[in-house]
């Protein structure tokens, strides 16, 4: 019997993950990155660094498949895991993939299920070189692992952020989490009244957002063919508020984002108001965006300021405990983190 029990909701994930993180040693010289970042970082040949990376996906706690198609889970499990690697400045080359699967299942789903982890795979470049199979109680559980390269030189940590760089994110932030709202209440509706139809076309772009978002490869393309390094860099899953402040912390700096530079696309905006949620809100704390949110010094701004996906939100300051929105009418909020916390209930 233990006497001590604490709870992990008393620390959150990312609470634990430094608990976990506090009490690992590297050792093999080859190790050059372990915990804290988007990938980890091994040592190749020569000036060649290996990433490597794993997210999990469990029914009940990421995705519905009352609602979510299982094509699209495949695809997104894939995705999810090479924008982890571009978050590094890294190209995607392998993956495994490993399911838990009850007798829920039909072959049938599971072959849907890889048509469309092959699909990402396509798209990516991506090769699947292997996996585990095993079985669950009842829900299914989907662990991509994802292997990438980079030249050791272009890798870009959450760490590098420097005072006076600016900060960018890609695409538009709030989606996602807007179509899985409009996804929830359409459940709920056709729980109540099997017979009424979807009403989901005009949500077409939010909803696509939530089931299939994309990892942009193209960016880290485009910063290339730019000649830009970002300083640093991480990929929208949890929502911005929460990846900027891993950015201030591990840097060590402090971020200043304009709510009014903040891209919001405009049907999220809509059906937010129309949910009646803010709007900001849902682009700051919503997650799953898999947007780049990257820093670069202020020299590199003239060479991305034409690119149409590339938005300049603020910028890097040396007050570390300063993590601040100024809001349209001038307001300073501090950021908090409101990703999502799976161990609350
Ligand atoms: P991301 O959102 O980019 O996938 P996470 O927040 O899941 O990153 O993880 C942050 C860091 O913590 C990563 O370096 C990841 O490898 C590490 N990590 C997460 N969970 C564990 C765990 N259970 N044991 C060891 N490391 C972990
Ligand atoms: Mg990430």
């Amino acid at each position: 019997m233990s006497e001590n029990r604490s709870e992990i909701s008393n620390l959150g994930e990312f609470g634990l993950i430094d608990r976990i993180h506090k009490n690992v040693t590297l050792t093999n010289p080859t190790s050059l990155t372990g915990i804290g970042d988007d990938a980890a970082v091994i040592q190749g040949h020569d000036q060649d660094c290996i990433l490597v990376s794993t997210d999990m996906l469990v029914e009940g706690i990421h995705f519905d498949l009352s609602y979510v198609p299982i094509h699209h889970l495949g695809y997104k499990a894939v995705a999810v895991n090479v924008s982890d690697i571009a978050a590094m400045n890294g190209k995607a080359e392998q993956i495994t993939v490993s399911l838990a699967l009850s007798n829920r299942f039909s072959v049938e789903a599971i072959d849907a299920l890889y048509a469309g982890i092959r699909t990402a795979c396509q798209n990516y470049g991506v090769d699947l070189v292997g996996g585990d199979t095993t079985s669950s109680t009842s829900g299914l559980v989907i662990s991509i692992s994802v292997i990438g390269r980079a030249r050791r030189e272009k890798i870009a940590y959450r760490s590098g952020a420097q005072v006076n760089d600016i900060l960018c994110a890609t695409g538009d932030l709030g989606a996602a989490f807007m179509g899985l709202q409009v996804l929830e209440r359409e459940k709920q509706v056709f729980l109540s009244d099997p017979n009424m139809e979807p009403n989901i076309e005009k949500y077409e772009y939010l909803v696509g957002r939530q089931l299939k978002p994309e990892a942009r490869t193209d960016i880290v393309f485009d910063l290339e063919e730019a000649g830009v390094k970002p300083t640093s860099m991480i990929d929208v899953s949890d929502g911005l508020a929460s990846e900027l402040l891993h950015i201030a912390r591990n840097s060590g700096v402090g971020v200043r984002i304009y709510e009014d530079k903040i891209p919001i696309d405009h049907t999220a905006y809509e059906t937010a108001v129309e949910f009646n949620l803010d709007p900001v809100t849902c682009a700051l704390n919503g997650g799953e965006d898999y947007e780049l949110l990257f820093t670069i010094s202020q020299a590199d701004q003239e060479k991305l300021k034409n690119h149409p996906d590339i938005h300049f939100i603020g910028y890097v300051h040396d007050r570390k405990d300063q993590n601040v929105l100024i809001t349209k009418g001038g307001t300073v909020v501090p950021l908090r983190a409101q990703g999502w916390d799976h161990f609350r209930s």
